[in-house]
């Protein structure tokens, strides 16, 4: 296939993610399962609630339904994903909030309820104190 530069090659690809969880037949696991979970991780990335863990994720689907899936198309389900990543990661980056992880919610603060229970709120039951 051949694009040109005017092609977000992240939507390429995640085009690519929706036809091949559409196309498995769900006979095997891996597929069935897998190639729904890269269209998560896609969709995820498209609205902007992405980090670089999400791309590490990409990557860990594409080794394991590689090896795992009963024929070709789970196998090269993710080879669109892998390549694009590869050689297009600045398109993949740009749908993401922080190149680092950001946590969608203050674990100290989802903490609070439980330190009231437990009567604690010396500066051991604060996360912020652990390492
Ligand atoms: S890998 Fe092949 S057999 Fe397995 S679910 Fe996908 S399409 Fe079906």
């Amino acid at each position: 296939m051949v694009f040109d530069r005017s092609r977000d090659l992240f939507e390429v690809a995640r085009n690519f993610a929706h036809f091949f969880a559409h196309e498995s037949c769900g006979f095997c696991t891996p597929c069935r399962v897998g190639t729904e979970l890269v269209v998560r991780q896609m969709d995820k990335l498209k609205r902007g609630y992405g980090s670089s863990a999400d791309i590490q994720v990409l990557y860990e689907l594409d080794k394991l339904m590689h090896g795992a899936t009963h024929c070709g198309l789970g196998a090269a389900a993710c080879n669109p994903l892998r390549d694009t990543i590869a050689k297009f990661r600045p398109a993949y980056e740009q749908h993401l909030k922080s190149l680092h992880f950001v946590a969608g919610f203050d674990m100290d603060a989802e903490l609070s309820q439980a330190r009231r229970a437990t009567g604690r709120n010396d500066s051991g039951a604060h996360l912020e104190n652990f390492e």
